[in-house]
Protein backbone atom coordinates (compact mmCIF):
# COMPACT_ATOMS: atom_id res chain seq x y z
CA UNK A 1 0.00 0.00 0.00
CA UNK A 2 1.58 3.44 -1.01
CA UNK A 3 1.86 5.46 2.04
CA UNK A 4 1.33 8.98 1.89
CA UNK A 5 2.29 12.47 4.51
CA UNK A 6 -0.32 14.99 3.97
CA UNK A 7 -0.07 18.59 5.81
CA UNK A 8 -3.53 20.39 5.95
CA UNK A 9 -2.44 23.92 6.53
CA UNK A 10 -5.90 24.81 7.45
CA UNK A 11 -6.75 28.96 7.51
CA UNK A 12 -2.86 29.28 7.98
CA UNK A 13 -0.24 30.38 5.26
CA UNK A 14 -0.36 33.59 3.37
CA UNK A 15 1.04 33.87 -0.18
CA UNK A 16 4.37 35.32 1.15
CA UNK A 17 4.23 32.81 4.34
CA UNK A 18 4.21 29.86 1.68
CA UNK A 19 6.73 31.11 0.33
CA UNK A 20 9.40 31.03 3.07
CA UNK A 21 8.31 27.84 3.59
CA UNK A 22 9.31 26.28 0.67
CA UNK A 23 12.74 28.34 0.60
CA UNK A 24 13.21 27.28 4.28
CA UNK A 25 11.87 23.51 3.36
CA UNK A 26 14.23 23.55 -0.11
CA UNK A 27 16.97 24.83 2.12
CA UNK A 28 16.24 21.60 4.99
CA UNK A 29 16.42 18.95 2.18
CA UNK A 30 20.00 17.08 1.85
CA UNK A 31 21.11 17.34 -1.01
CA UNK A 32 21.59 13.59 -0.63
CA UNK A 33 17.79 12.89 0.01
CA UNK A 34 16.38 10.40 -2.28
CA UNK A 35 12.44 10.91 -2.82
CA UNK A 36 11.08 7.75 -2.45
CA UNK A 37 8.07 6.45 -5.14
CA UNK A 38 6.76 4.56 -2.06
CA UNK A 39 5.22 7.84 -0.23
CA UNK A 40 3.51 10.48 -1.63
CA UNK A 41 4.10 13.89 0.06
CA UNK A 42 1.03 16.23 -0.06
CA UNK A 43 -0.33 19.95 1.31
CA UNK A 44 -3.68 21.23 1.36
CA UNK A 45 -3.30 24.48 1.14
CA UNK A 46 -5.44 27.63 1.55
CA UNK A 47 -7.41 28.22 -1.77
CA UNK A 48 -5.82 32.02 -1.95
CA UNK A 49 -2.62 30.55 -1.57
CA UNK A 50 -2.89 27.45 -3.90
CA UNK A 51 -0.96 28.52 -6.71
CA UNK A 52 1.92 30.20 -5.11
CA UNK A 53 2.32 26.84 -2.93
CA UNK A 54 1.49 25.10 -6.11
CA UNK A 55 4.64 27.13 -8.45
CA UNK A 56 6.98 26.66 -5.14
CA UNK A 57 6.51 22.82 -5.36
CA UNK A 58 7.53 22.74 -9.19
CA UNK A 59 10.70 25.04 -8.01
CA UNK A 60 11.16 22.49 -5.07
CA UNK A 61 11.06 19.29 -7.67
CA UNK A 62 12.93 21.10 -10.03
CA UNK A 63 15.92 21.81 -7.52
CA UNK A 64 15.61 18.70 -5.05
CA UNK A 65 13.42 16.05 -7.32
CA UNK A 66 11.23 16.00 -4.34
CA UNK A 67 7.93 16.21 -5.56
CA UNK A 68 5.02 17.31 -3.12
CA UNK A 69 1.33 17.59 -4.49
CA UNK A 70 -0.67 20.76 -3.77
CA UNK A 71 -4.39 20.22 -2.70
CA UNK A 72 -7.39 22.62 -1.86
CA UNK A 73 -9.30 22.02 1.46
CA UNK A 74 -12.44 22.38 0.41
CA UNK A 75 -14.26 22.48 -2.58
CA UNK A 76 -18.03 22.66 -3.81
CA UNK A 77 -19.98 19.52 -5.82
CA UNK A 78 -21.59 21.95 -8.59
CA UNK A 79 -19.39 23.34 -11.02
CA UNK A 80 -20.25 26.71 -11.00
CA UNK A 81 -23.64 28.92 -9.77
CA UNK A 82 -25.11 30.56 -6.86
CA UNK A 83 -22.90 29.22 -4.02
CA UNK A 84 -21.19 32.59 -2.06
CA UNK A 85 -18.06 31.96 -0.92
CA UNK A 86 -17.75 28.81 -2.62
CA UNK A 87 -14.77 27.35 -4.99
CA UNK A 88 -15.58 24.94 -8.12
CA UNK A 89 -13.11 22.05 -9.01
CA UNK A 90 -13.00 23.67 -12.41
CA UNK A 91 -11.93 27.02 -11.08
CA UNK A 92 -9.15 25.01 -8.80
CA UNK A 93 -8.43 22.59 -11.89
CA UNK A 94 -7.94 25.35 -14.01
CA UNK A 95 -4.62 26.96 -11.94
CA UNK A 96 -3.15 22.94 -12.03
CA UNK A 97 -4.83 21.52 -8.72
CA UNK A 98 -5.62 17.87 -9.23
CA UNK A 99 -6.35 16.93 -6.10
CA UNK A 100 -8.67 17.91 -2.62
CA UNK A 101 -9.63 17.54 0.93
CA UNK A 102 -12.87 16.56 1.97
CA UNK A 103 -15.00 16.03 4.93
CA UNK A 104 -12.43 17.28 7.11
CA UNK A 105 -14.38 17.81 10.70
CA UNK A 106 -14.18 21.48 10.71
CA UNK A 107 -15.97 21.77 7.99
CA UNK A 108 -18.73 19.70 9.74
CA UNK A 109 -18.53 21.37 12.62
CA UNK A 110 -18.23 24.85 11.29
CA UNK A 111 -19.64 25.06 8.04
CA UNK A 112 -22.81 22.68 8.52
CA UNK A 113 -21.56 19.99 6.30
CA UNK A 114 -23.10 16.28 6.88
CA UNK A 115 -22.35 13.23 5.91
CA UNK A 116 -24.47 13.86 2.55
CA UNK A 117 -23.02 16.63 1.75
CA UNK A 118 -19.43 14.97 1.81
CA UNK A 119 -20.37 12.19 0.16
CA UNK A 120 -22.24 15.15 -3.16
CA UNK A 121 -18.07 16.67 -2.66
CA UNK A 122 -16.24 13.43 -2.64
CA UNK A 123 -18.56 11.64 -6.23
CA UNK A 124 -18.24 15.11 -7.75
CA UNK A 125 -14.94 15.55 -7.55
CA UNK A 126 -13.60 11.84 -8.27
CA UNK A 127 -16.19 12.15 -11.19
CA UNK A 128 -13.81 15.78 -12.37
CA UNK A 129 -10.54 13.44 -11.48
CA UNK A 130 -9.79 14.60 -8.42
CA UNK A 131 -7.42 12.94 -5.94
CA UNK A 132 -9.80 13.12 -3.30
CA UNK A 133 -8.60 12.32 0.47
CA UNK A 134 -11.87 11.91 2.64
CA UNK A 135 -12.30 12.59 6.23
CA UNK A 136 -13.92 10.41 8.99
CA UNK A 137 -13.86 10.52 12.62
CA UNK A 138 -15.93 10.41 16.11
CA UNK A 139 -15.94 13.20 18.62
CA UNK A 140 -15.45 12.74 22.12
CA UNK A 141 -19.11 12.09 23.50
CA UNK A 142 -19.38 8.82 20.66
CA UNK A 143 -15.96 7.70 21.80
CA UNK A 144 -16.67 8.39 25.54
CA UNK A 145 -20.08 6.24 24.90
CA UNK A 146 -18.32 3.41 22.85
CA UNK A 147 -19.84 4.06 20.04
CA UNK A 148 -16.84 4.96 17.94
CA UNK A 149 -17.14 2.42 15.27
CA UNK A 150 -20.89 2.45 14.83
CA UNK A 151 -20.32 6.32 13.88
CA UNK A 152 -17.58 5.31 11.57
CA UNK A 153 -19.62 2.73 9.96
CA UNK A 154 -22.59 5.00 9.45
CA UNK A 155 -19.92 7.99 8.12
CA UNK A 156 -18.26 5.25 5.39
CA UNK A 157 -21.90 3.58 4.95
CA UNK A 158 -22.79 6.94 3.21
CA UNK A 159 -19.51 7.21 1.30
CA UNK A 160 -19.89 3.92 0.04
CA UNK A 161 -23.83 2.88 -0.39
CA UNK A 162 -24.99 3.18 -3.03
CA UNK A 163 -21.82 2.47 -4.60
CA UNK A 164 -21.14 4.67 -7.43
CA UNK A 165 -18.49 4.29 -10.53
CA UNK A 166 -16.86 7.39 -9.57
CA UNK A 167 -15.71 5.85 -6.29
CA UNK A 168 -14.80 1.93 -7.89
CA UNK A 169 -12.86 3.68 -10.34
CA UNK A 170 -11.43 6.34 -8.39
CA UNK A 171 -10.02 3.17 -6.18
CA UNK A 172 -8.63 1.92 -8.66
CA UNK A 173 -6.64 3.96 -10.16
CA UNK A 174 -5.34 5.06 -6.75
CA UNK A 175 -7.06 8.38 -6.25
CA UNK A 176 -8.61 7.72 -3.39
CA UNK A 177 -7.63 7.90 0.59
CA UNK A 178 -9.45 8.02 3.70
CA UNK A 179 -8.42 10.28 6.82
CA UNK A 180 -9.65 8.75 9.89
CA UNK A 181 -9.38 11.93 12.76
CA UNK A 182 -10.89 11.53 15.87
CA UNK A 183 -12.59 14.61 16.43
CA UNK A 184 -11.28 14.80 20.01
CA UNK A 185 -7.70 14.50 18.88
CA UNK A 186 -7.35 17.43 16.29
CA UNK A 187 -5.56 20.50 17.04
CA UNK A 188 -5.96 19.51 21.38
CA UNK A 189 -2.77 17.81 21.86
CA UNK A 190 -4.15 14.56 22.71
CA UNK A 191 -2.80 11.40 20.57
CA UNK A 192 -5.33 8.33 19.96
CA UNK A 193 -2.96 5.55 21.11
CA UNK A 194 -1.87 3.33 18.30
CA UNK A 195 -3.77 0.69 19.55
CA UNK A 196 -6.97 2.60 19.40
CA UNK A 197 -5.60 4.15 15.45
CA UNK A 198 -4.96 0.58 14.98
CA UNK A 199 -8.54 -0.75 16.12
CA UNK A 200 -10.04 1.73 13.91
CA UNK A 201 -8.14 1.52 10.73
CA UNK A 202 -8.78 -2.01 11.15
CA UNK A 203 -12.04 -1.82 11.13
CA UNK A 204 -11.95 1.17 8.32
CA UNK A 205 -10.16 -1.76 5.89
CA UNK A 206 -12.66 -4.03 5.99
CA UNK A 207 -14.94 -0.88 3.64
CA UNK A 208 -11.82 0.18 1.79
CA UNK A 209 -9.78 -2.67 1.31
CA UNK A 210 -7.55 -1.47 -1.31
CA UNK A 211 -7.17 2.30 -0.53
CA UNK A 212 -4.63 4.05 2.05
CA UNK A 213 -5.72 5.02 5.32
CA UNK A 214 -4.21 7.79 7.37
CA UNK A 215 -4.38 8.59 10.98
CA UNK A 216 -5.01 12.45 11.50
CA UNK A 217 -4.94 13.69 15.41
CA UNK A 218 -1.78 15.92 17.10
CA UNK A 219 -0.02 13.79 14.85
CA UNK A 220 4.05 14.88 15.79
CA UNK A 221 7.33 14.08 14.58
CA UNK A 222 7.66 12.27 18.06
CA UNK A 223 4.41 10.46 17.95
CA UNK A 224 4.16 9.42 14.13
CA UNK A 225 6.81 6.20 14.34
CA UNK A 226 4.84 4.43 16.95
CA UNK A 227 1.62 5.07 15.06
CA UNK A 228 3.13 3.74 11.49
CA UNK A 229 4.45 0.94 13.46
CA UNK A 230 0.92 -0.15 13.46
CA UNK A 231 -0.70 -2.01 10.68
CA UNK A 232 -3.24 -0.76 8.58
CA UNK A 233 -1.99 2.61 8.88
CA UNK A 234 -0.33 3.86 5.89
CA UNK A 235 0.04 7.47 6.84
CA UNK A 236 -0.68 11.39 8.44
CA UNK A 237 -3.02 13.87 7.97
CA UNK A 238 -0.81 16.81 10.20
CA UNK A 239 -2.40 19.63 11.06
CA UNK A 240 0.11 22.03 13.66
CA UNK A 241 3.22 20.27 12.94
CA UNK A 242 3.14 20.55 9.08
CA UNK A 243 3.23 24.21 8.96
CA UNK A 244 6.92 24.46 10.17
CA UNK A 245 9.42 23.23 7.43
CA UNK A 246 11.32 21.61 10.27
CA UNK A 247 8.76 19.74 11.96
CA UNK A 248 7.25 18.83 8.29
CA UNK A 249 10.69 17.30 7.10
CA UNK A 250 10.88 15.90 10.62
CA UNK A 251 7.60 14.24 10.09
CA UNK A 252 8.61 13.09 6.58
CA UNK A 253 12.06 11.54 7.94
CA UNK A 254 9.72 9.35 10.16
CA UNK A 255 8.53 7.51 7.25
CA UNK A 256 12.12 6.84 5.93
CA UNK A 257 13.71 5.19 8.81
C1 LIG B 1 -6.01 18.16 10.91
O1 LIG B 1 -6.14 19.34 10.66
O2 LIG B 1 -6.47 17.34 10.11
C2 LIG B 1 -5.29 17.76 12.11
C3 LIG B 1 -5.18 16.48 12.36
O3 LIG B 1 -4.78 18.75 12.91
P1 LIG B 1 -3.70 18.57 14.08
O4 LIG B 1 -2.58 17.72 13.55
O5 LIG B 1 -3.26 19.97 14.40
O6 LIG B 1 -4.40 17.90 15.22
Amino acid sequence: MKKILAGNWKMNQTQSETRRFFSALAQAIPSSAKPSPALELRLFAPTLSLETALGCARELETSTRVKILIGAQNVHWESRGAFTGEVSGPMVQEIGIQSALVGHSERRQFFGETDQTVRRRMLSLLEQGFAVMVCIGENRSERESGRTLAVLETQMRALLEPLESPVTNAISQGRLSVAYEPVWAIGTGLTASPEQAQEAHTFIRQYFPRTPILYGGSVTPQNLPELLAKPNIDGALVGGASLKPESFQALWLSFLT
